[in-house]
């Protein structure tokens, strides 16, 4: 469906023909016309779905005509879990909003107040929010809530996660009664119907979760790996492979250890998680976008929200414990119509996982055979012999540099190599086959 049946004004059309959308995504073509028209809205979307327009379009539509200049002050709420998302939502509603006479500001933790307490300062139409930061200036009496007419809450699941309930309630207390109210979250548990019920009056639902048309869109394949191997399997697959890859670990600590392992591999990673300052994430995540940096080593929480386009292939270096999250996190490649790859290392003692997984997006996932690469060389030792990015198929010779050790010979075939060059990436074939 085209945007212009959407009820948008023209300056806003003009400003999504300029961002070179055509067609308008599920999450907008429904979210749209609801939220022009005044009402409350409970959509499951996660991020990818364009769910971002779907809000910030509508927004702006419903401020628009006036501009706030009362200091202090804010017509709209949007609440985000991680600073990136803030950013992110900030960056959108500035480009969507490029015609339109508005405020908007973007306030998060981690970095000086007295800027934003300055920004708030000259009155805003939209203020976009970290709950915890929020709540620092409205206790340093920097913003007041009593002009609220709209309030967003977006990754709703992601801020109980992260433990923000306690200071979303303290907000919520703050809020003008009457409102409109709006919350997307990726998935609609008990905890947010929860919530849901003590913030939004009648809300529309929408749910629009990618959950099977995501995983069919995307190419999965899993290798059987000890946990030892892990991280040299990954080096030579992210060799043989120099797309851009985010790749995901458990915990912030893996995250570090294997950005460490991949650069010392010769293959440019950063790492970005809770721990990272804000200046780091946003250097890596400039870095990862800019084409520098391949791979972007992430968590879940950490890579929740972060907006990158054409994500070609996406690694589970370990199985998430929510199989929920293994869709989440594959979501990220498979955009808009665009192939992707998903590649899991699934070492014994995630078996389970695995099974919960594929018990979820009701599949198996192809197994990937050990017959390409060889996990007793190191990749670091490997890339000297390597003239660049191919990975070549291990050969069956003895390994003179270690002459004594038992040689454990794990070979995989990712699927990837096919006749038309050496790559490991899967041809339309296998998705048609897999779909
Ligand atoms: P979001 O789900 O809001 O994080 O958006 C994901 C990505 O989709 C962002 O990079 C948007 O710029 C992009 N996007 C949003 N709406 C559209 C659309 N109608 N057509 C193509 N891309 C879009």
């Amino acid at each position: 469906m085209t945007f212009s049946t959407l009820g948008l004004t023209d300056s806003l059309l003009r400003a999504v023909r300029e961002s070179g959308y055509t067609k308008a995504t599920p999450i907008q073509e429904r979210a749209i016309p609801v939220i022009l028209s005044g009402k409350d809205v409970m959509a499951a979307a996660q991020t990818g779905t364009g769910k971002t327009a779907g809000f910030t379009l509508p927004l702006l539509q419903l401020l628009g005509g006036k501009t706030n200049t009362k200091a202090d002050t804010v017509r709209a709420l949007v609440l985000t879990p991680t600073r990136e998302l803030a950013a992110q939502i900030k960056a959108s509603i500035d480009t969507y909003g490029t015609h339109e006479n508005l405020r908007c500001g973007v306030v998060f933790g981690g970095v000086n107040i007295n800027p934003q307490k300055r920004i708030l300062r000259r009155g805003l139409d939209i203020l976009v929010a970290t709950p915890g930061r929020l709540l620092d200036l409205y206790q340093q009496k920097s913003v007041r809530f009593d002009d609220i007419e709209i309030l967003i809450l977006d990754e709703a699941d992601r801020m109980l996660d992260m433990g923000f309930i306690r200071d979303i309630r303290k907000i919520l207390a703050l809020l003008p009664k009457q409102r409109q109210n709006l919350m997307f979250s990726a998935t609609f548990s008990n905890d947010i119907r929860q919530l849901a019920k003590t913030i939004c009056r009648n809300p529309i639902e929408i749910d629009v979760s990618p959950r099977n048309s995501t995983v069919e869109a995307i190419s999965q394949k899993l290798f059987h790996v000890e946990k030892a191997d892990k991280a040299n399997l990954l080096s030579q697959l992210l060799r043989a492979d120099t797309d851009q890859t985010l790749v995901f670990t458990r915990t912030k600590h893996g995250a570090n250890n294997l950005t460490k392992r991949l650069n010392r591999d010769g293959i440019s990673s950063a790492a970005i998680h809770g721990n990272k300052s804000q200046a780091q994430r946003t250097k890596a995540l400039e870095g990862f976008k800019q084409n520098k940096v391949q791979v972007l080593v992430a968590t879940d929480i950490a890579a929740r929200g972060i907006d990158i386009n054409q994500l070609a292939t996406v690694v589970n270096f370990d199985l998430p414990h929510v199989p929920e999250d293994y869709i989440h996190r594959i979501g990220r490649t498979g955009r808009a119509g665009a192939r992707g790859l998903a590649i899991s290392l699934v070492s014994s003692e995630e078996r389970k996982q695995l099974r919960d997984i594929e018990r979820l997006i009701k599949r198996s996932i192809e197994r990937g055979d050990t017959e390409v690469f060889d996990l007793s060389k190191p990749g670091r030792e490997q890339s000297t012999h390597d003239s660049g990015n191919n990975v070549r198929p291990a050969q069956n010779t003895v390994d003179s540099r270690q002459p004594n050790r038992r040689r454990r010979k794990s070979r995989v075939n990712t699927g990837k190599r096919h006749s038309n060059g050496n790559t490991w990436r899967s041809s339309p074939s296998d998705i048609a086959a897999n779909g």
